[in-house]
């Protein structure tokens, strides 16, 4: 391809471009992305940002200059609107048509919005871009409010660290039985959700918001459960999953499921147009079934595999997933999936903090969750792309150490 076109300008999009030039792509490539201020590094959003620790131009994820240096056109407040897949080109809000050889959908996500009455009060907030962590940061900067967080999935629960440690008083409401269903194990999920109620965050397990109600000017003031309970709430920060943006994808008749659909290549329908990111929709090796991924490491990953493919290497795409958070002080990492084992072992200090959950299925190691134990998470990272680990058993042996295995 002469020229790529890039629509979004988030972490994939972003990394795409870097990547093309830094494989010696030396034609046309224009980064589209609807944002104001382009490509922004969304993890310090929910944790350093709100607190001060980050300042806003850490936030950036390349300096301005790096486009230009790079010869990659940035087009940042921009939105594609349109792709005529026949002749070639995107049409974007303002009307302007571009052609592209390739194009690459980097369209990310939106955040879901609480389907409940009151739910466009002021003082409702949810969390993806800088403006939404600003107008955050300036509402948990002032007295200590009554914040109430709904959704205890990562973004959630990082917002109530931060907004506890900030010294506000703070809830967390959660629809499923239990903290971080989808990403964790119970017992790591657990783990996390002690670490909130000790440091005086009330942490409510299956129970679902019904209404919001704000005083005479609009700001939300109470907060309705299920059962009728009524809670006082400043401030709601909701954070109950995301939607892909799939628009420009089913406009164009591309295949979109959960995600835009794409091959083992990341490859749409057509050929000459590449799905990555949040919004992808691919098949895992490590799920053996199509899944969307909502991660740095995923969307940079995947920036590099179309790029290598881009400029003539292609490859399937099958990097390990990882990730990680951040609450009160501790980390936690992520290596493969492991939301679903059937079997796990643990191995080191649970109550003091310093543990990780080895997940297994069929008696492979699947993935590790790992709590202030990063070398148990990198080696972990290594044994899966080399598709062997531990059994269950011999993880289970007194004395086991990840660390001896991986010699
Ligand atoms: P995005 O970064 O969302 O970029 C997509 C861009 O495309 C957006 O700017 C969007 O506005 C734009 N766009 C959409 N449609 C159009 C259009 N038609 N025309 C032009 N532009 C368009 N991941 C981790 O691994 N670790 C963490 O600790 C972590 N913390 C996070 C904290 C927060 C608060 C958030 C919101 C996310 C966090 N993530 C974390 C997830 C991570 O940021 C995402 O997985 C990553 O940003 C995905 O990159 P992306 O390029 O696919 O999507």
């Amino acid at each position: 391809a002469d020229s790529v076109v890039v629509a979004g300008a988030g972490q994939a999009g972003a990394d795409t471009a870097a990547a093309l030039r830094a494989k010696g792509f030396t034609g046309r490539i224009t980064l589209i992305g609807d944002e104001p201020g382009g490509p922004c590094d969304r993890p310090p959003l929910s944790k350093g940002y709100l607190t001060g620790a980050v300042a806003p131009e850490e936030t950036v994820l390349r300096p301005p200059s790096f486009y230009a240096a790079q010869d990659i056109e940035l087009m940042a407040g921009h939105r594609v609107a349109s792709v005529d897949r026949d002749r070639h080109t995107v049409c974007l809000a303002s009307g302007l048509r571009l052609p592209y050889g390739t194009l690459v959908l980097a369209t990310g996500c939106r955040p879901r919005t609480l389907p409940v009455p009151g739910a466009s009060l002021s003082g409702v907030l949810t969390l993806r871009g800088t403006a939404d962590a600003e107008d955050l940061r300036l509402r948990l900067s002032g007295s200590p409010k009554r914040v109430v967080v709904v959704g205890a999935g990562f973004i959630g629960l990082e917002v109530a660290a931060t907004a506890r440690g900030l010294g506000h008083e703070v809830t967390v409401v959660e629809a499923q039985p239990r903290a971080l269903a989808r990403a964790l194990t119970p017992v790591m999920a657990e783990r996390v959700v002690t670490g909130h109620r000790d440091a005086g965050v009330r942490v409510l397990l299956g129970r679902e918001v019904t209404a919001l109600y704000g005083d005479g000017t609009g700001r939300v003031r109470v907060m309705e459960l299920d059962g009728g309970e009524r809670i006082a709430a400043d401030l709601v920060v909701v954070g109950i999953g995301v939607v892909p943006n799939t628009d420009l994808a089913l406009g164009a008749g591309l295949g979109v499921g959960d995600g835009i659909v794409v091959d083992s290549h990341l490859r749409t329908d057509d050929p000459d147009i590449y799905a990555i990111g949040d919004c992808a929709r691919f098949p895992s090796p490590y799920a053996g079934r199509h899944i969307r991924l909502e991660s740095v490491q995923n969307a940079t990953d995947q920036a590099r595999c179309v790029a290598a493919a881009i400029c003539g290497e292609p490859a399937p795409y099958t990097a390990v997933p990882w990730f990680w958070s951040e609450q009160y002080g501790l980390r936690l990492q992520m290596a493969g999936l492991t939301a679903a084992p059937d079997e796990t072992v643990t191995v080191g200090d649970v109550a003091g903090g310093r543990f990780s959950v080895l997940c297994f299925r069929g008696g492979l190691l699947i993935g590790a969750e790992s709590l202030n134990r990063p070398a148990d998470h990198g080696i972990t990272r290594r044994l899966l792309a080399a598709g062997t680990g531990p059994s269950p058993e011999a993880a289970r042996e007194p004395g086991f150490d990840l660390k001896t295995f991986a010699r």
